[in-house]
């Protein structure tokens, strides 16, 4: 039997809970994360010296996952600061950062978590315009909200739990622009699990106490500077109407984050948590520990587990979650000024997508419009870039398996060990 760990790429829920049951079942595992500490997008931890905001079921949930991974000593090893950069055809793994190594693990488990979305809008890449998740960092890490007047725009209950959770550290927010009507169909919320509709009526309370409105049916259509604050235009059912603010939130809901994870017929790899359907924190958990199981009896041949049914049930959760907040704003897209900048890291717009011509492939988007070919690799524009290149017509495959997933530096290559010399693979 090989001695080379499984390596699990993400410490979040799903990555850990994978960790446990591939060494619960005797394997060595080695986990790397990107972040400097364990947590993921949900159990995220403050900086050292803060105290943490998390809720007495978050700080349970984590506690108790800790727990496991600390029972299987030496066999789980956590490598923090270190990313994953790509596997070839030969199941060659590349690590960059704090532990970089080039080697060939006995399997692999991608565990990346979710994007956020964020849809373009005029004024989006404006100083003082950030994501939801970007603010939610901050208030885990740092346990503050940021002075001023702070707007949270788009769609998704994180609006609602982030609004509440700056409501309780005594900056609630300005207003909520929901471009979804969440709140006028409570007859199916009822359908919903008791721990959603549990926490959502905390969010609406804490978010009520404050006074805070939400404007459902809303877009946010268009952000201006001016006289050093933000202005946002916001289309209302009753009409158009401005706020002048500090600060934006921008949150269009989540998506799998696995952009650029090829295939590799050389070694087994298999998707864990949000990174293979974005269903949430319960069920990233439940997945993680599933997927763990499936792979630690793939090699040890021993027969399948059961598909873990806690998966299914938030999956049919996350779809009325879907559905209570659904909203055209997609076809807004069309509308959008030229000069609207539509990839934030080739700051290209608009304009420079029509002038491609109709109807582009992929490979004229890619190396003609550098659409998709920054540091972000598509993650953020790949969505909004082919919706807008063919709107009638399937995707194109911007977002295709790519290899390195992530752009890594020369020196950082000639620095990385190289334990795959000498090996027959
Ligand atoms: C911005 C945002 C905010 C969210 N907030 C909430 C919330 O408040 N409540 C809630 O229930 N759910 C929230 N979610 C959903 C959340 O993703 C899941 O509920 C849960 O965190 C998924 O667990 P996971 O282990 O699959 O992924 P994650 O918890 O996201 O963990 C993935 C890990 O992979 C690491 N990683 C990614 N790429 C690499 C790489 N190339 N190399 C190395 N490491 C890498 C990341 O650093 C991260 O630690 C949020 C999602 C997003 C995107």
């Amino acid at each position: 039997m090989s001695d080379a760990p499984v390596l699990v790429i993400g410490a979040g829920l799903a990555g850990l809970a994978a960790a446990v049951e591939l060494a619960r079942a005797g394997l060595p595992v080695l986990v790397a994360d990107q972040a400097q500490t364990p947590g993921g997008a949900v159990h995220r931890q403050p900086l050292p010296g803060v105290r943490s905001i998390a809720s007495p079921v978050q700080r349970r949930r984590w506690a108790g996952l800790m727990a496991d991974v600390q029972a299987q000593g030496t066999r789980i090893t956590l490598s923090m600061g270190t990313a994953f950069g790509g596997v070839d055809h030969t199941g060659a793994v590349l690590l960059t950062g704090a532990g970089a190594r080039l080697f060939r693990p006995r399997a692999l488990i991608v565990a990346t978590g979710a994007r956020e979305r964020v849809q373009p809008r005029p004024g989006w890449t404006l100083p003082g315009v950030e994501t939801a998740g970007s603010l939610q960092t901050r208030l885990k890490t740092l346990a503050e909200a940021p002075e001023g007047r702070v707007l949270l725009a788009g769609s998704g209950p994180l609006l609602l739990a982030l609004g509440a959770e700056l409501a309780r550290l005594g900056r609630p927010p300005v207003a909520i622009v929901e471009a979804g009507r969440p709140l006028s169909h409570p007859i199916a919320a009822l359908g919903l699990p008791m721990s959603y509709l549990r926490e959502g009526a905390e969010y609406l309370l804490r978010l009520k106490l404050a006074g805070v409105p939400i404007l459902a049916g809303s877009h946010l259509a268009a952000i201006r500077a001016e006289g050093g604050a933000l202005v946002a235009d916001i289309d209302t059912p009753k009409g158009r109407r401005s706020l002048t603010v500090d600060r934006i939130a921008l949150h269009d809901g989540i998506a799998s984050n696995d952009i650029g994870l090829p295939d590799c017929p050389a070694l087994p790899v298999l998707r864990a948590g949000d990174c293979r359907e974005a269903l949430g924190a319960r069920a990233a958990l439940a997945d993680g520990r599933a997927q763990g199981a499936a792979l630690a009896a793939r090699l040890l041949g021993q027969p399948q587990p059961a598909p873990a049914p806690e998966v299914a049930r938030q999956r049919a959760a996350q779809a009325l979650v879907a559905r209570l907040h659904a909203h055209d704003g997609a076809s807004r897209l069309a509308a959008l000024p030229g000069d609207t900048v539509i990839c934030r890291c080739e700051a290209r717009t608009v304009n420079d997508l029509r002038a491609l011509g109709p109807d582009p492939t992929d490979r004229q988007l890619r190396l003609d419009g550098r659409f998709s070919m920054g540091p972000c690799q598509g993650r953020f524009c790949a969505e909004w870039t082919a919706r807008l290149a063919a709107p009638d017509t399937p995707k194109p495959r911007l977002g295709a398996p790519r290899w390195p997933a992530r752009p890594i530096a020369i020196a950082d290559l000639l620095a990385t060990p190289d334990e795959t010399q000498g090996d027959p693979a």
